[in-house]
């Protein structure tokens, strides 16, 4: 279309220009969510990538790892869309695309066709938004809608086309995604509020070098596209020099005030997207972007329809890992933490691009530098009563074994002698504890015996006229 030669000049509503981010609700999510490839919670694994020779990047070289398709969009993310495309198929994006009135040669476009590589005229990337914004219903754009006569006899009317090209359902969803970029993480945050309490969906686009600056957008009344450049953007000077546009974007800073007249203008009453009473809102878990289940912590809400609900949750591990070696903990290991490790995300299965998500993010070696107990001091508890005894060593977390001895020097009850004085934390020791009970020999007056763990044995009889048993320890394993 852009012919200096025409009369009335260049028209650039319908010149064609790289339309860059702004293609892809066309191009990648509204395709990815007709044909189930994607809902909205779906995870995509954002990292620098090589799809063969075709390495695309993102914005600022800010990659967002394990990112939902809805978060994607809000930062947008290169990668993410790439790989959607991928896995969709080149087809279903051009099917897609040419229900909203643009022909790609989406194998000729190949993968860059989710980064709007395909140069498209604002018309088209109006038509298309608003195919959104009618619910899924694409409709022809025309410029007049008819012609009378005089006499008030049709003269020319237009025909509009309307074409079903999502569900309605699909169609909000999509609506409620293209909300994010509009927020404060969003690549337009400076509009947030522009128009008041007025919803309002949309996606920034920019070509390569800056040369090409979008705005595509609607609220629930009006849809529209902006596109910002030079005419000779790409060869300005005639040598081949683009002139390159950064910044806020441009196009949105036109979009919004035209936005705002309008509104003010015909008065328009702040209206909310209209919510399919058949959308389903559903718990999500973070780690798989999956259904949630009791054992997912990380959980948020998100919506679906009926038919394209995720999985539930097929599980994360989550490990008890050393803070020290950053392995799997052993039970000798003293600062750890609980943490939670995805499995292998879905999309990122079968890979056909490199590098993929690896398992090996997962820790599978367990901890090398705490591999025995540590010893520690055991309490000395000779002397003292069993159940203190038992309860000062159980809190040291060791276990305890009691053996019976008699020795009538002591009372009943006490703990004769210990098998330790240091030992490895959580092992077993063995106390022995008096069950003598009869009258305490005088001997026990004369000193000595307080610490006398060795007097244990067989207490020699020095005095005749108790009856001393020669003792027979049994084992009597308290825990
Ligand atoms: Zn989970
Ligand atoms: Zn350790």
């Amino acid at each position: 279309m852009k012919n200096h030669q025409i009369h009335f000049g260049l028209n650039r509503g319908l010149s064609t220009r790289q339309p860059g981010s702004s293609f892809k609700p066309l191009a990648t999510i509204g395709p990815g969510l007709e044909n189930k490839v994607i809902n909205a919670s779906t995870l995509f694994y954002d990292t620098p990538t090589s799809f063969g020779n075709y390495k695309p990047h993102n914005d600022n070289n800010s990659y967002g790892g394990i990112t939902s398709i809805r978060n994607a969009i809000v930062h947008s993310y290169n990668v993410t869309e790439v790989k959607l495309l991928s896995i969709m198929g080149l087809q279903k994006s051009q099917e897609f695309l040419a229900k909203v009135g643009i022909d790609v040669d989406a194998n000729e476009a190949g993968l860059s066709l989710a980064l709007g590589s395909k140069s498209v005229t604002p018309v088209q990337m109006a038509a298309g938004f608003a195919m959104i914004a009618n619910k899924g219903v694409y409709i022809t754009p025309t410029f007049y809608t008819k012609v009378e006569d005089q006499d008030g006899n049709t003269v020319i009317e237009a025909k509009q086309e309307k074409t079903r090209v999502m569900s309605e359902e699909n169609a909000y969803i999509e609506t409620s995604i293209l909300q994010g970029p509009i927020s404060a993480q969003g690549t337009a945050p400076t509009f947030v509020g522009y128009l008041g309490n007025m919803d309002v969906a949309g996606k920034t686009g920019t070509s390569d070098a800056a040369v090409d600056r979008w705005f595509c957008g609607f609220t629930p009344y009006y849809a529209a596209a902006c596109w910002y450049g030079a005419d000779d953007g790409y060869n300005y000077d005639g040598n081949g020099d683009r002139m390159s546009f950064w910044g806020t974007n441009p196009a949105a800073s036109i979009w919004f005030p035209v936005m705002k007249s309008i509104q003010t203008r015909l008065n328009l009453e702040t209206k909310k997207f209209e919510k399919p009473s058949s959308i389903v809102i559903l718990k999500i878990c973070r780690v798989t972007g999956k259904k949630a289940t009791d054992n997912c912590k990380d959980t948020y809400s998100e919506i679906f329809t009926k038919d394209n609900e995720p999985a539930n949750c097929d599980g994360h591990q989550t490990l008890t890992i050393c803070k020290e070696s950053n392995k799997i903990a052993t039970e000798f290991c003293k600062e750890t933490e609980e943490k939670s490790f995805g499995t292998v995300i879905d999309t990122e299965k079968n890979a056909n691009w490199s590098p993929a998500q690896k398992i090996e993010d997962i820790p599978i070696e367990t901890c090398d530098i705490h591999t025995q107990a540590e010893e520690i001091d055991v309490p000395n508890v000779v002397g003292k009563d069993e159940a203190i005894a038992t309860t000062l060593l159980k809190n040291e977390g060791f276990t305890v074994k009691v053996l019976k001895d008699n020795d009538k020097t002591k009372a009943k009850g006490v703990v004769l002698k210990q098998s330790s004085t240091k030992a490895p934390k959580g092992s077993e020791i063995t106390i022995t504890v008096n069950q003598y009970s009869g009258p305490i020999s005088s001997e026990n007056t004369t000193g000595e015996t307080t610490t006398s763990n060795t007097t244990n044995t067989n207490s020699t009889t020095t005095n005749p006229t108790t009856n001393s048993t020669p003792s027979t320890p049994e084992n009597t394993v308290v825990s």
